[in-house]
């Protein structure tokens, strides 16, 4: 028996069996028992060129149109880098020579780099960019067979880290339990974990990547371990804490259907964060009164070119469907940081989260925008057809400065004509960056409501990464005195300008700022959909104006 003790981003109690991805998954051990096979390597390596060669493809087609002729040279010169001597014949003759796709890749890389950097051809020597990002798509399509696992029931993984993309592919409901030895509490892997309900312990000592695979393992977030080959008596206190855990569920029941309002009559809106259809089927499950937040970059993530206009219209009237029309508010994408698709192809950044994500993005590529925005309103216009009452609300996310938010606005009203919308469709910004909120002033004139992000808020506010380590993790304190202020600002805000202010981010649910949050004039709370009936149970007991 060895326990492991960490920091909790999803809380939760399961017992199964242990996948260690950093140990060997059935294809990384063929390919380290095939480190010598130059064949194996080779066709490992051919596979990846021709992958990364037809998103290429892709890519060059759409950055000529959204972006022009200068910027899509650059996907042109990858592509031919890509069947260059230079690039390819180095990698092949590498690989003849004994070594494996991945050092081949590395090495060539290293070697033109050196080149490169003593041109005196600053067109050329500025390429150096692009053959890193070559290197790094053939690198990941290379490591992208690492994640095909079939996973059994039970499976409690064990990694450094797992990234979002990887832990969409899962088959979640067999997962019972992730530890890793990397990770942080707001991070989108913490919140997809969240959102599936799977406990997920992070920052665990190095030493728990040793465990094999198939050894037997309890995740018990109470006591914030993970212990490997549990004892029998540890079995059974661990079986008995999941009874409770049910027991407490169904005492929570009391709460399905009823309003949720403060002692005082105060309505509060009690909605859910949801990332898919299946989600909005699991919140409407949970009781939600709504969606306060669809991550819509969630339908981007995990495939290799943007969803047309037409699925994504599909998606959000299937969600609508699902959420038998209870309000559904939907989030432009916000791509970038830990949420990234390839086909994207965002520049490597040292700060992504002070980068080029979100609403930089969508304002720079009028066609992606356009057809997300084309394809809510149409979804808005089904609703309203059939019900004359439209449940569909935006929101911008990242929003610095009110130009952006005025350019947000364009874009709409430029559908609306387009589509002769004659229903009004609200449209609101997230407050998670400071500038945001020491101008919420003047926001709250041009928008319907704010949404406060206090996952970034935080991050920015507090001067924290998201995705930092235990390291930093002291330094996350939800109650600072400056993010009290921010939020206080945000609502005072809002309340002057008569638009409503609600809260998406983690904190709207941190149970010692509920009270908090409702006396300063938070009407909405929205939230991981497993927690909506301990929410309502704790909001119903507040009192907005104490006496
Ligand atoms: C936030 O930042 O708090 C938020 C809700 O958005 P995301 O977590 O997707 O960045
Ligand atoms: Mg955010």
């Amino acid at each position: 028996m060895k326990q492991f003790f960490g920091q909790v981003a999803s809380e939760g109690i399961g017992i199964g069996v242990v996948l260690n991805l950093s140990k060997n998954t059935s294809l990384a051990k063929e390919n380290a028992e095939n480190s010598l096979n130059n064949e194996f390597q080779m066709a490992l390596y051919l596979r990846a060129k021709e992958i990364v060669n037809s998103r290429l493809s892709t890519l060059y087609n759409q950055t000529l149109d959204n972006l022009g002729q200068e910027m899509a040279k650059i996907v042109l010169f990858e592509q031919f880098l890509l069947e260059d001597d230079e690039f390819d014949g180095k990698i092949q003759q590498h690989i003849a020579d004994g070594k494996t796709a991945q050092e081949a890749i590395k090495e060539t890389q290293n070697s033109l780099y050196e080149t490169f950097k003593t041109l005196k051809d600053s067109y050329l020597a500025e390429r150096i960019a692009e053959i890193a990002d070559l290197s790094t798509q053939l690198e990941n399509s290379i490591n992208g067979d690492y994640q095909m696992f079939n996973l059994s029931e039970n499976t409690v993984i064990i990694a450094t880290d797992v990234a979002v993309s990887q832990l969409l592919t899962f088959d979640k409901p067999k997962i019972c339990g992730i530890v890793t030895t990397k990770g942080s509490l707001t991070t989108h892997t913490s919140i997809i974990a969240q959102t599936a309900g799977i406990p997920l312990l992070i920052q665990v000592d190095n030493d728990i990547l040793n465990t094999e695979n198939g050894t037997k393992i309890a995740i018990d977030t109470f006591s914030k371990s993970a212990i490997v080959q549990p004892t029998d008596y540890q079995v059974n206190t661990i079986l008995q804490k999941i009874k409770e855990t049910s027991e407490e569920k169904l005492n929570q029941e009391r709460f399905r259907g009823c309003k949720t309002q403060t002692k005082d009559g105060f309505d509060i809106r009690l909605y859910a964060n949801i990332g898919s259809v299946e989600d909005a089927k699991m919140a409407y499950n949970a009781d939600t009164e709504g969606v306060g937040l669809l991550r819509s970059e969630f339908l981007f993530i995990n495939r290799n070119d943007y969803p047309s206009e037409e699925e994504q219209y599909n998606t959000y009237w299937q969600i609508v469907q699902e959420l038998h029309f209870k309000p559904l508010i939907i989030r432009t994408i916000d791509i970038g940081t830990d949420k990234n698709a390839d086909y994207f192809n965002l520049p490597t950044e040292t700060n992504p989260a002070l980068g080029y994500r979100a609403i930089r993005i969508c304002l720079d590529r009028p066609q992606l925008f356009e057809n997300q925005l084309r394809a809510i309103y149409r979804a808005a216009q089904t609703a309203y057809k059939q019900k004359e009452h439209n449940p569909i609300a935006i929101m911008f996310p990242m929003i610095v400065a009110c130009w952006e938010v005025e350019k947000c606005l364009q874009f709409c009203q430029n559908i609306e004509n387009e589509l002769n919308i004659n229903f009004k469709v609200a449209k609101g910004i997230m407050i998670e960056t400071p500038a945001a909120v020491l101008i919420a002033n003047d926001l709250a004139k041009m928008v319907d409501f704010f949404s406060v992000g206090s996952n970034d808020l935080a991050q920015y506010i507090l001067a924290i990464d998201r995705q930092c380590g235990n390291h930093l993790e002291k330094y996350v304190d939800f109650e600072h005195p400056a993010l009290l202020k921010a939020l206080k600002m945000t609502a005072q805000a809002a309340i002057e300008n008569n638009i409503w202010c609600g809260i998406c981010g983690e904190l709207a649910t941190y149970p010692n700022l509920t009270e908090f949050l409702i006396r300063e004039g938070y009407t909405e709370f929205s939230v991981n959909y497993h927690k909506i009936l301990k929410m309502r149970e704790i909001i119903n007991n507040i009192t907005r104006f104490p006496a």
